[in-house]
């Protein structure tokens, strides 16, 4: 996989300027670790929340990260809510929690940012259109800040002001 323009470096900013960051993806543990290894930010993530996989006599096995029944928005494998609020109360309450995404899974963790957060959700792709239907209803479920992005230098320019020269 190509990473997307920029995730490096805000990773490695964020680590950098002292940010937490978690990781939450609905892939597997040998994927995403090789993938921080590859491009050397295993060091800038706080933690992975993710299926773990491992290989048994030949075979490639992967375990469900959670088995939840709470959300009946998610798959049972992963509530992306649920690992961020266990997540965070695992830690000092935290003075800003923003959360970047783009598929249908990060639509759930989206609706349950307070409003003083921020969520970037990648222009074009399932998060960005379904926030933009719920913003245009007469209900709206997002209330924090939405910040659409094409690359992650956006989300670099909001975080980390006065970093956005960072060589790519
Ligand atoms: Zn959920």
């Amino acid at each position: 996989m190509r990473p997307t323009p920029g995730v490096e470096q805000l990773i490695a900013g964020l680590a950098a300027e002292g940010w937490d960051v978690l990781l939450l993806t609905d892939a597997n543990s040998i994927f995403v670790n090789h993938w921080l290894k590859t491009h050397n930010l295993l060091e800038a993530v706080t933690q992975v929340v993710t299926n773990r996989a491992f290989f048994e006599r030949g075979r490639l096995f992967i375990e469900p990260c959670m088995r939840q029944t709470a959300c009946s928005r998610c798959p049972s494998n992963l509530c992306k809510s649920i690992a961020l609020a266990q997540f965070c109360s695992q830690r000092p309450p935290y003075a800003r929690v923003v959360y970047a995404g783009d598929g249908r899974n990060d639509y759930c963790p989206a609706t349950n940012l307070p409003q003083h957060g921020t969520v970037f959700p990648r222009r074009g792709f399932p998060l960005d259109n379904l926030i933009k239907k719920t913003q245009s209803s007469s209900t709206p479920q997002v209330n924090a800040k939405v910040v659409p992005w094409d690359d992650c230098f956006t989300i670099i320019k909001e975080l980390l002001p006065g970093k956005t020269k960072i060589e790519c």
